[in-house]
């Protein structure tokens, strides 16, 4: 099988392909993988280090939006897995344009690109946050999608888009919606390794408002495991949740990095609430389960130690990156 993965050089797309090419989730047959990725402030080549030297890799610094280049990789691919996206909520908030061209013109390029030579599959990586905001209970995949952020309403519209080729034009399109994900490689501006390398370097961290917000943290290697079975058996034209990980409050997981490091509240500061702050997210992952056989299986407490344990580990990985947390919280 020829993958192409766009996003490849980032978080979760980094993850995903150390996994396909090492076979961690039985992933069938990689015959080749080319990853388009634009190499922004969130790409970093030094996360697909441990399987550079695999031939059956081939990394092309790229933008998904350029027509030529999207065109000309995907005549040469069997499946598309898309990673690829401006990612952090805060950033959309400031300024909107660069999330709806990545996001959605960035897919439709893609998109248009699967239609012209005919892919076997196309998954579509996309985020619980779709849905908006939950006071109690989760979310099925036919809810209603109420995006509250730019960031959201992107990955949304893209969504939309992802169906509507399939509709329209028969492109095996699959969406994938997964809640919040954390590991190794999360670049330091997002809640968990900006809290850990800030405790590392002796300073406090953010707290947004009351603390109450409720996120379900998953390990990112369960989301890159779902992903490979929505990649082998998901049904064209669907939509599955990912997540089951950890419920917790911000205050929660706050209180568990705390831990983790042996200091106190007196290294956390308040600030005034992200703009639009979604209460809760949660996902119904039922579908995915009984169709799939999906379970998450990295339990919070493990994961959490083995992350701190990388940002420990990996200071030269992180501490050039520091330069681009421009969003102050
Ligand atoms: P990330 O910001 O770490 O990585 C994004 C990658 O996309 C980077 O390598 C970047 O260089 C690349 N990229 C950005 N714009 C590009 C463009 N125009 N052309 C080509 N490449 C471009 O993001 P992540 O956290 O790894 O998220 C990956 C995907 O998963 C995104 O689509 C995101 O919406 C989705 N997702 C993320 C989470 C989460 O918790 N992080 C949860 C659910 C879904």
């Amino acid at each position: 099988m020829r993958l192409l993965v766009t996003g490849g050089a980032g978080f979760i797309g980094s993850h995903y392909v150390r996994s396909a090419l090492t076979g961690a989730h039985g992933a069938s047959g990689v015959g080749s993988l080319v990853v388009l990725d634009k190499l922004t402030y969130a790409g970093n080549l030094a996360n697909l280090d441990p399987v550079a030297a695999d031939p059956r890799l081939e990394v092309v610094e790229g933008d998904i939006t350029d027509v030529a280049t999207v065109d000309a990789l995907v005549a040469h691919a069997d499946v598309v897995v898309h990673f690829a996206a401006e990612s952090h909520v805060d950033r959309s908030i400031t300024g909107a344009a660069g999330f709806v061209h990545t996001n959605v013109v960035g897919t439709q390029t893609l998109l248009d690109a699967a239609l012209r030579h005919g892919v076997d599959k196309f998954v579509h990586v996309s985020t619980d946050e779709v849905y908006g905001s939950i006071e109690s209970g989760s979310w099925s995949e036919d809810h209603a999608l109420e995006p509250n952020s730019p960031y959201s309403a992107s990955k949304a519209s893209s969504d939309l888009l992802a169906r509507a080729y399939h509709r329209t034009h028969g492109v095996p399109t699959v969406v994938t919606r997964c809640s919040n994900n954390y590991g190794p490689h999360q670049f330091p501006e997002k809640v968990l390794p900006l809290f850990i390398t800030s405790l590392m370097r002796g300073g406090t961290v953010p707290l947004y408002g009351d603390g109450l917000n409720v996120r379900d943290w998953l390990h990112v290697d369960d989301h890159c495991r779902g992903i490979q079975l929505v990649l082998d058996g998901g049904r064209p034209g669907e939509v599955y949740n990912i997540g089951g990980g950890t419920e917790l409050t911000n205050r929660e997981l706050t209180e568990r990095v705390l831990d983790a490091f042996g200091v106190g509240w007196e290294r956390v500061r308040q600030v005034e609430d992200r703009k639009g702050h979604d209460r809760r997210y949660s996902v119904d992952i039922s579908k995915i389960r009984a169709e799939l056989g999906y379970e998450p299986r990295v339990g919070f407490e493990e994961g959490l130690a083995s992350t701190i344990a990388w940002y420990r580990e990996n200071e030269q990985w992180w501490q050039p990156l520091l330069k681009h947390l421009t969003v102050v919280r």
